[in-house]
């Protein structure tokens, strides 16, 4: 039966595998404490206008990849395919405008309609920052920053390179559309079909085709960083000094651009060659158009976001979580003080399994099976004596210890 499959695109994350997931989120949660980033979590579903009217009218998520649907009220809905879009809405309507520079973190599913293939999902994860209100490229500095100690966490920063340009401001870059579009009329016959339709709608957009057709067209293209007018030259070059300053290393792309329509000035990825394809592990830049246009009040803003699902495949070594205690009760009458002890060493703090069925040699088997550190065994004649016997599963040394002093033999497996 097909429904019994996960829908295409969608998975199951399965104990061993979420265990990276959380990682990635607590490292995430952990270094922006740190930094002063808040924890902000927004619906994951919005009106769809939140998404069509701020990601751009050209830009592939909005024009293949959301999951849009008329819910039973008769209202357009999206499930959100990124967090900014929402972190803005968020902003304007709950009236954050008043705690300005507001620095916002967030965690959680995003879904996008796309060809499902290794790190690449409908549904997949994010963790993301924001650092709205700040109008100089510290901001800037401060979000690479924490994005770099992020991956360096969690071991992955010296497989990956930062990609780094500027899109200018909006001057910078209607001068350099128009030298884009000039050239790239001269090469339309080599455009793909997508590319000939955002030649007219947004010409930059083509710097970011996967098509190998617009790709050699591309390769001769003018270059961003030459349009650049001075303002926006002096934004980039306070910000590549700032990087420098903080041991960030990056590479100058001066072809990058962002998917997105509401990117300005900063624009920058996290690549692996490890992922195949799926190389960008971690992506951002500036939007200070995103608010306005939603209809708040002008407010710059920049961030990043990073893809979980791609993130846990890089991790080689998440920690290792602490090992269970297991409490094995020999025989009917041991059950329930088992049971007892076990709420108890649970209570003290103690990771403790309780077996629920089966003789003491399935019982130990399953001991070994969860890789306890220590077992702790209910026998009638322990019981008599109102004491257990711990077995240490390391060294296979047993000893028998008074329930009452119990708790503290075991700190020592904490
Ligand atoms: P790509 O070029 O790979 O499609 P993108 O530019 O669409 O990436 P962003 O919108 O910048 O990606 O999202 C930030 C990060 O989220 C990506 O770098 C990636 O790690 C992750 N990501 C994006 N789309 C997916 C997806 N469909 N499945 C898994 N991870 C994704
Ligand atoms: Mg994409």
């Amino acid at each position: 039966m097909s429904s019994l499959k996960p829908v295409r695109g969608t998975r199951d994350i399965l104990p061993e595998e979420i265990k990276n997931h959380r990682y990635v989120e607590t490292v995430l949660s952990e270094l922006a404490d740190r930094y002063g980033f808040d924890e902000i979590a927004t619906p994951i579903f919005e009106f769809s206008e939140v998404f069509s009217r701020t990601l751009g009218d050209t830009s592939d998520i909005v024009t293949k990849e959301m999951y849009t649907f008329e819910d039973k009220g008769g209202e357009k809905i999206t499930l959100r395919p990124e967090n900014t879009a929402g972190v803005a809405r968020a902003f304007i309507s709950e009236g954050l405008a008043q705690n300005l520079p507001l620095k916002l973190f967030y965690r959680g599913p995003m879904f996008r309609y796309e060809r499902p293939q290794k790190g690449r999902q409908r549904q997949f994860h994010q963790v993301g920052v924001e650092l709205l209100g700040v109008e100089g490229p510290q901001a800037d500095v401060e979000v690479i920053a924490l994005g770099a100690h992020f991956l360096e966490a969690l071991g992955v920063l010296d497989k990956a390179t930062l990609e780094l340009n500027s899109l200018g401001d909006s001057d910078s870059r209607n001068a350099y559309r128009a030298l884009l579009v000039d050239y790239l009329m001269d090469h339309r016959e080599k455009l793909s079909e997508d590319s000939l339709e955002r030649l007219e709608r947004n010409p930059l957009r083509i710097l970011d085709s996967k098509n190998e057709g617009d790709k050699a067209v591309v390769a001769g293209a003018p270059l961003m960083t030459d349009s650049l007018n001075s303002a926006s030259r002096d934004f980039f070059d306070e910000l590549v000094a700032g990087l420098s300053a903080l041991g960030v290393s990056y590479t100058l792309n001066p072809r990058l651009v962002r998917g997105l329509d509401y990117y300005c000035h900063t624009a920058f990825e996290f690549t692996t060659r490890e992922l195949g394809a799926q190389g960008t592990l971690l992506a951002g830049g500036r939007y200070d158009g995103l608010i306005k246009q939603m209809g708040g009040p002008q407010t710059p803003g920049t961030g990043w976001a990073a893809g979980v699902e791609r993130l846990a495949l890089m991790i080689m070594d998440a920690p290792a979580v602490p090992r269970p205690i297991a409490v094995i009760p020999v025989g009917e009458d041991a059950r329930s003080q088992a049971m007892t002890l076990t709420q108890s060493l649970r209570k003290a703090g103690l990771k403790t399994d309780l077996g629920y069925s089966g003789n003491m040699g399935k019982r130990m088997k399953r001991a070994n099976k969860i890789n306890a550190v220590a077992a702790v065994i209910l026998g009638e004649d322990e019981l008599v004596r109102n004491a257990a016997s711990v077995r240490d599963m390391e060294s296979g040394e047993q000893t028998e210890v008074p329930l009452s002093s119990l708790e503290n033999h075991l700190a020592r497996y904490r």
